[in-house]
Order: structure tokens, then C-alpha cells, then sequence
């Protein structure tokens, strides 16, 4: 295996990690390898010290009570998640986390939990759940599958892009076709399935920026992609 090392911080694995989230990090450990990296993998919870130097961020969905859990120490790392992301470092969020990341959801129990603010985006609880296989589509990254399951609404401000549009499902919200969103390197998703297995062009975005980052240099991708590829077309025709 190649000297070149690639640090992949899991955040709150213990709490925000639901709907198989975890295989993002699974994703882009072995697409890591394969590319000819060595991919050391950081698990972050609460209590614990942020490391000093990591090149991808990822974080899951979890139910309002590990939100609940999370949140004090979220706030406390909040300046430095804030810092990286302006430095370019690539970072996939996922529901819970995704919600967090912005500036508060308020659940449909009426309690604020506050985020970090890093994405320019609100979530609002509603008491009916959006459930169900989800399809929406990017001009960076085409078709992209997944599943999504929550209560909790985002509406995007100024400061963020889209990720993609909604094609079935629901999104962001029961309101505008928007699903996710982007700022610098960070994406926002709903989607869960897990994301990144289904979705490698992703997964190679989030490598493509880190390796950039850490070593300067373009990675070599020669990763034979036709099962997945089959996946998907499987994936988008099941029904919502
Ligand atoms: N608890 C949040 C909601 O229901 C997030 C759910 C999730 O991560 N799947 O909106």
C-alpha cells in the first residue's frame, strides 16, 4: 500500500449513524485503497479531542434524541468544522448532522436544537414524516439514488447551492424540488442508502478534494465500477 495517508474523521459514529450511514465511510476507505492511498479512519464523539489534521468529514443521520445528545458538543467544535470547511476541506453530512450543520432545527416538539451554522440553512419538524426511496439530479454528479426519512423540513438561504433536484420523493421539504445542499466543499444530503456506495461519483469528488488538498496532486482512478452501475439502474426504477 502506498505511503500516502488520507484521514477520514467519522463524526459522532456512536449517535449519528442510522440507515446504514456508516457505509459512507466503508465507501470511501476502500475507493481509497484502490486508488492507491492509505485511508486512516478517526472515529469522533463527544468528549473526545478533534484531531489537528484530517482531509474528509463525514457524519450521519441520527433520531431528535442523539441530535439532543450531540448538541453541546457540536457547538464546542463548531469554530473548527467552520475553519476547515473554509479551507476546501471536503465534507459529506448527512440528515441529522446535514440539519445541524445549518443554522437550527426545531423539532416538531417545538425544541430548538441549535446548529453550528456552517451551512446557510433552517429545518423545521413537521409531525408528517417524508419517507420513502428518493431520486433527485446534479449537474456535477447526474442521477443520485438514495433513501430519505425525516420529520425535519430545510429551507436554503443565499449562502448555500442546491446538490441536486428532485426527480421522486421529497427533498429538503415538501415545498420546492431542492434535495441537499453545497457550500465550498461541504455536501448536505437527506440521503441515506448509503449515499456514497450508490452514488461513487461522489465518493471520487470527496477523494478528488482531499488528495488535491493534502498532496497536490490528481488521483488515479482506474476503479471497475459495473456492479454498482447495474445497482443504479435497479435503484432508479424502484418506486418511491
Ligand atoms: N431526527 C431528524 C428528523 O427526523 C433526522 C432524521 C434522520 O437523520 N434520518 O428530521
Amino acid at each position: 500500500m502506498s505511503d500516502k495517508t488520507i484521514t477520514i474523521l467519522h463524526l459522532y459514529s456512536n449517535d449519528m449513524n442510522i440507515y446504514g450511514d456508516r457505509g459512507n465511510v466503508l465507501c470511501l476507505k476502500c475507493r481509497l485503497e484502490w486508488c492507491g492511498y492509505t485511508p486512516e479512519v478517526i472515529e469522533y464523539n463527544q468528549g473526545d479531542q478533534f484531531p489537528s489534521d484530517v482531509d474528509i468529514i463525514v457524519g450521519g443521520g441520527g433520531q431528535d434524541s442523539g441530535q439532543d445528545k450531540i448538541k453541546s458538543d457540536l457547538q464546542k467544535i463548531g469554530p473548527k468544522l467552520r475553519e476547515l470547511a473554509d479551507n476546501n476541506v471536503p465534507m459529506l453530512m448527512i440528515c441529522g448532522l446535514y440539519q445541524l450543520f445549518g443554522k437550527f432545527f426545531k423539532t416538531a416538539d417545538g425544541e430548538i436544537i441549535k446548529g453550528i451554522g456552517l451551512l446557510d440553512i433552517e429545518t423545521y419538524g413537521k409531525s408528517e414524516r417524508l419517507i420513502g426511496n428518493i431520486i433527485t439530479h446534479s449537474e456535477q454528479f447526474g442521477d443520485i439514488v438514495g433513501y430519505e426519512n425525516h420529520s425535519g423540513q430545510t429551507f436554503l438561504g443565499n449562502g448555500v447551492q442546491t446538490l441536486g433536484r428532485v426527480r421522486l420523493g421529497a427533498g429538503n421539504n415538501a415545498v420546492d424540488v431542492s434535495e441537499g445542499a453545497r457550500y465550498k466543499n461541504v455536501i448536505g444530503s437527506y440521503l441515506h442508502g448509503s449515499l456514497l456506495p450508490k452514488n461513487p461519483d461522489i465518493a471520487d469528488f470527496l477523494i478528488e478534494q482531499a488528495v488535491k488538498n493534502r498532496y497536490n496532486e490528481v488521483v488515479s482512478n482506474n476503479i471497475d465500477d459495473g456492479l454498482t452501475r447495474l445497482a443504479r439502474k435497479v435503484a432508479l426504477k424502484l418506486p418511491r
